[in-house]
């Protein structure tokens, strides 16, 4: 060990510590809990980056640690000069840090310089560190007489004792190598800090500056283990147990000095923690597999010295392994005519999806051991998914845990991190369960949709194992490592989109779509459930404000344009804190007034006196509020030009309007196509044209100078606006048709109509998705009529009665039909087309 060329610095932070003494040239786990040595910790050994920050100076505490007070002083003058080289954080029984420090000189406080936040020190080196340079102490030895025979009687005892140990300990072995390798000088503190002793003994070691004292006051201990080892030996055979008694040994060889003087305290200390956790593994009924493993801890847990990381951590694991719910159960309360009752009260209109629910719940209630398909509610954001599995956990009387899967892409976070991992836990599902404290909750598998994948492992086979009731009564959590039933969990999921589920998963669910919500309905939803709830939560009654019909029509209109009512319930937010404002102002005015009318202060203070009867949100005040309409009807105002379309699309969110524009220049009958398109989009495009082109003569279309092929001499261009959302599928087909129909034609398409449809090369229109969603949207743009695929005609009756009689939806089976209702008038043919038009595709 050299120590040459440290120099420590003139200012050191102090640690004070009552966990025995640091001697120079040892290294000692210390455990800090104080505020002065947790702050000494956080803002040097934390921050800090150069060595000299790692530097501080360990003062024994020689007070009473019980009746220890804040006040430093007096405070013992000298103290070891330390290098941080570990530091270990933990939380548990309370936050603490552990340091491992190694030792390097003497010094002594001249002057405290600052107290707080944690002390600060003038220090004068004690032990020279020339004084460690093995031809200095030769020298220094040979000069004088009494030191070297003090230092050599201590090297020969030193000898004896090592000579007497078993040397296949690694501790014994690397005494040997220090007592040879060492300066003389630094025995008496290396072997002190190793042997024995009190920590008295060690104190009165460290006070020792002089040399001489130094070896004077450490012989004795030397020879007193000595005598203590050869009584031991005589009086039975050496075990190789008892060296590591006599030395306190680490993982690596690192000699500690607190096990010989605080093992037995910190044994003490935590004997009531072990046996209230033994008793709690004993008491939570866990299964047999469980109770042993968590035995076994236990068993480790006190051999282990709580300075060692592993000791917090095998706390944590015991902790959560009592606190899982292993035979803790609600018991289900279902009454299906409640539970019908309870859905309706919750929830306005998704009837399709409440009959589902109330079907799945009668059969539960029929057969408890259901292992039937888990359902998985798919639609737009807002339109109640969550609170449906909300109402289910409520009808049951059961827990109910949401457990978000969104953007989730490493398996660890269902499964949990193996225990060997710093900073390990367990996953998501044991998590909930812990915190649910039942371990038959309703779990909400919140976006299974938005699953990602990664190296780590696919998060999506890993809830499989979840979800599937042959493997689930054994489901084994990585941090666990034991297994955990889920099979009476009751899992419900929700995505956006199903085409996004991972196929597996799909699998293994029962999808129940639900699409967005009408304006009619939207207006219900906020009247009955949105509103009253927005007022509560504000702390408004209806004396205080009051949202007319018309008013919250004209919210939904103009300022949200969504399938749900997520964004409607922040507006009617938007209303309430609004007026919340003009109450509280109200009030402070009409507070003083109350109290001298009636004297009945307290009453006028917990209901808000409106300031003049109720305030009626009007369209004014909407503005007022609100701001001005993001969202204005548009549709009409874009259809002024010939080769502009309106289309409907299908995305997660809901349907929604979408418009296709072309236009066509002179050039050599390129096309081009802008704002983000998939493949399948721009096959269609490409169909169109070519079907366009197939059919020119029939419909009279023309180029840009009257010529027959309308893309000789032209080049077209075709765009699809809002260009930041990648857009594919085929149902945009019929759209680009009239579009380009109308470029080339130069007549308008009627600017009240969308479309949507998928077209082959011959002309005929197929089937689409998500019809309802699209109908919905065209309906909220307000649009008048609808074109759809004829063979999407079973579809129209999902749409709500009141949309469909509001709207002209029209089926086309052929594009003839669709042209024909897209253009005022119809859109007429020439003459009659011949029966194989011959197709000049440029694919
Ligand atoms: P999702 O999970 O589908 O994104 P949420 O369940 O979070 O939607 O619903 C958003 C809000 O809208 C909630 O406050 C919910 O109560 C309300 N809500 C949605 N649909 C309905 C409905 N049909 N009846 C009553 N409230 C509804």
């Amino acid at each position: 060990m050299s120590n040459n060329g440290i120099q420590i610095p003139r200012r050191l932070p102090l640690l004070l510590t009552h966990e025995g003494v640091l001697l120079p040239g040892s290294t000692v786990r210390i455990s800090v809990n104080t505020p002065r040595n947790m702050q000494l910790v956080k803002s040097r050994l934390l921050k800090g980056t150069s060595l000299k920050s790692t530097i501080i100076g360990v003062i024994p505490n020689t007070r009473d640690p019980d009746h220890d007070t804040d006040d430093l002083s007096p405070l013992h003058s000298i103290g070891t000069a330390g290098l941080a080289v570990q530091v270990v954080g933990s939380n548990w029984p309370k936050p603490h840090y552990t340091l491992l420090i190694t030792g390097l000189c003497r010094f002594r406080v001249t002057a405290l310089l600052n107290e707080r936040p944690f002390p600060l020190a003038e220090v004068e080196q004690l032990d020279k560190l020339e004084q460690f340079s093995p031809s200095i102490s030769l020298e220094e030895t040979e000069r004088d007489g009494e030191l070297g025979a003090l230092s050599q009687a201590f090297y020969t005892a030193a000898q004896q004792l090592v000579d007497m140990l078993d040397m296949s300990v690694p501790v014994v072995a690397k005494l040997k190598r220090l007592l040879d390798s060492l300066p003389r000088e630094t025995l008496p503190d290396v072997v002190a800090s190793m042997i024995r002793s009190s920590n008295k003994e060690k104190l009165q070691v460290l006070d020792a500056v002089g040399l001489e004292e130094r070896f004077r006051r450490a012989l004795p201990l030397l020879t007193r283990q000595i005598e203590s080892l050869k009584l031991l030996q005589k009086s039975r055979k050496p075990r190789p147990d008892d060296e590591r008694r006599v030395f306190s040994v680490r993982k690596g060889g690192v000699p500690s000095g607190r096990q010989f003087s605080l093992d037995d305290e910190a044994g003490e200390e935590d004997g009531n923690d072990f046996q209230v956790l033994e008793r709690k593994v004993h008491g939570v009924n866990m299964p047999e597999a469980s109770l042993k493993v968590c035995l076994k801890e236990l068993k480790r847990l006190k051999k282990m010295p709580q300075s060692m990381p592993d000791y917090s951590l095998t706390i944590n694991y015991l902790d959560l392994m009592v606190e899982l719910p292993w035979d803790r159960n609600t018991k289900d309360r279902l009454d299906i005519g409640a539970a019908r009752v309870l859905l309706d009260n919750d929830h306005y209109a998704m009837d399709k999806l409440k009959r589902r629910v109330l079907e799945y719940l009668a059969v539960r209630q029929l057969k408890n051991t259901l292992k039937g398909p888990i359902l998985c509610f798919v639609g737009p954001p807002g339109v109640g998914k969550t609170s449906v599995g909300r109402s289910i956990a409520r009808t049951l009387g059961r827990e109910f845990h949401r457990i978000s899967l969104g953007g989730v892409c490493d398996q660890s976070d269902i499964r949990g991190h193996r225990r060997t991992y710093v900073g390990s836990m367990p996953g998501r599902i044991i998590n909930g369960l812990k915190t649910v404290g039942v371990n038959n909750p309703v779990f909400l598998l919140d976006e299974v949709d938005k699953l990602g994948k990664s190296l780590q492992g696919d998060p999506a086979a890993a809830l499989l194992e979840v979800l599937d009731p042959e493997q689930n009564h054994s489901f084994t959590d990585h941090y666990l490592n034991v297994a955990f039933d889920l099979s009476q969990v009751l899992f419900i999921a929700t995505a956006n989109s199903m085409a996004t589920i991972p196929p597996a998963l799909l699998d293994r669910m029962e999808l129940l779509h639900v699409s967005g919500y009408t304006q009619e309905e939207k207006v219900e939803i906020a009247k009955r459930h949105l509103i009253p709830n927005q007022l509560e939560q504000h702390g408004l009654t209806s004396e205080h404000i009051q949202i007319p019909e018309d008013t919250t029509l004209d919210v939904i209109r103009s300022y949200t344009r969504e399938a749900g009512v997520r964004s409607l319930e922040r507006k009617i937010g938007a209303l309430c804190r609004a007026v919340a404002v003009k109450v509280a102002e109200g009030q402070k005015v009409t507070e003083p007034e109350h109290e001298s009318l009636d004297g009945s202060a307290q009453e006028a203070r917990d209901t808000a006196a409106p300031p003049e009867r109720p305030i009626v949100i009007d369209h004014v005040a909407l503005k007022d509020i609100l701001g001005a309409p993001p969202f204005e009807m548009e549709v009409s105002e874009r259809l002024t030009l010939p080769g502009v379309a309106l289309g409907l699309a299908w995305t997660p969110m809901g349907g929604e309007i979408m418009y296709v524009e072309a236009s066509r220049m002179e050039g050599e009958g390129q096309l081009t196509l802008t704002g983000q398109l998939g493949d399948v989009m721009k096959e269609s495009a490409h169909l169109a044209i070519s079907w366009l082109r197939a059919n020119a003569k029939n419909y009279q279309l023309t180029n840009m100078v009257g010529g027959p092929d309308p893309l000789d001499g032209t080049d077209i261009h075709l765009h699809f606006p809002a260009g930041a959302v990648t857009k594919d599928g085929p149902s945009a087909g019929v759209t680009i048709v009239t579009c380009l129909a109308s470029l080339f034609s130069g007549r308008l398409v009627r600017s009240d109509v969308a479309m949507t449809g998928e077209i082959t090369l011959r002309g005929l229109v197929l089937p689409v998705g998500g019809i309802k969603d699209k109908v919905l949207a065209a309906h909220r743009a307000g649009v008048k009529r609808v074109i759809l695929p004829r063979r999407n005609e079973k579809d129209l009756e999902d749409i709500p009665a009141n949309v469909r009689s509001q709207l002209d939806l029209v089926t086309a089976g052929n594009l003839e039909e669709v042209l024909n209702a897209a253009f005022d008038g119809g859109f007429a043919r020439a003459a009659k087309a011949p029966e194989h038009p011959r197709v000049t595709s440029k694919l």
